[in-house]
């Protein structure tokens, strides 16, 4: 498998009628399919794993603006933190502690999103509303200060179903709470929402960032 041009240039002409970004996903795939990827223009690379992301990084150009969309360990921000562009999957204050301190400590402004648990699944990681809303309080009364740590907006994935009313449903949902908290931080632009499967009902939804893997690189095996 390989990059698939033509997917790519649909997709990004669909997208640009909606004005979303696409973070291509590029889990399990390697370097030469990303290279194929750089070199017809894109630059934004999403990755699951921090191993697996510092080894692309460190091979391949330093002009891509990489992406954490998985489930990131405290105790592993330090890693990344030194050339992530945008920290997708932040579930917890903890977290956002953490990611704060690594950006003091390399004087280095950390762009990150907060994962919004949307889907009727159990098993997806992700803030409730009782959470969220306490992150916000915490920041306002300054009970959390944030000096690097820069919230940007939400991320959000719909649950794994055929039923498209319940993905649009959730969806609709993300983009109710995000357009709330916009009104309140200035800073939020950024709502993180749709994948391969889902990525229309997302981009109509509101949506300005796509997260799309197999649509560009094929299916995915996992080799465990
Ligand atoms: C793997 C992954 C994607 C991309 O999935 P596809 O179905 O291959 O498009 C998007 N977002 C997250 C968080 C992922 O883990």
């Amino acid at each position: 498998m390989a990059f698939l041009i033509d997917p790519y240039k649909k997709i990004q002409t669909e997208l640009a009628g909606y004005n979303a970004a696409l973070v291509a996903v590029t889990k399990t795939k390697p370097v030469e399919d990303i290279m194929e990827a750089y070199q017809a223009g894109h630059r934004d690379f999403g990755e699951n794993y921090v191993q697996e992301l510092l080894d692309k990084q460190e091979a391949l150009p330093k002009d891509i603006r990489w992406h954490f969309i998985g489930h990131l360990q405290s105790n592993k921000v330090k890693y990344i933190a030194p050339f992530i562009h945008l920290i997708h999957g932040v579930d917890s204050e903890k977290l956002l502690l953490e990611i704060d301190k690594q950006g003091k400590k390399l004087n280095r402004d950390i762009s990150c999103l907060l994962q919004i648990h949307i889907s009727a699944e159990e098993t997806k990681f992700g803030l409730d509303e009782v959470e969220l809303k306490t992150i916000h309080e915490n920041i306002a009364a300054r009970k959390i200060i944030l000096d690097k740590a820069q919230l940007k907006g939400f991320m959000g994935m719909a649950s794994f179903t055929e039923d498209n009313d319940l993905i649009k449903k959730e969806f609709s949902h993300l983009k109710v709470l995000f357009d709330e908290y916009s009104t309140l931080n200035d800073q939020y632009s950024i709502l993180s929402m749709g994948m391969s499967a889902d990525y229309r009902f997302a981009i109509e939804a509101g949506s300005n960032m796509v997260r799309i893997g197999s649509l560009l690189f094929g299916s995915r095996i996992y080799h465990k």
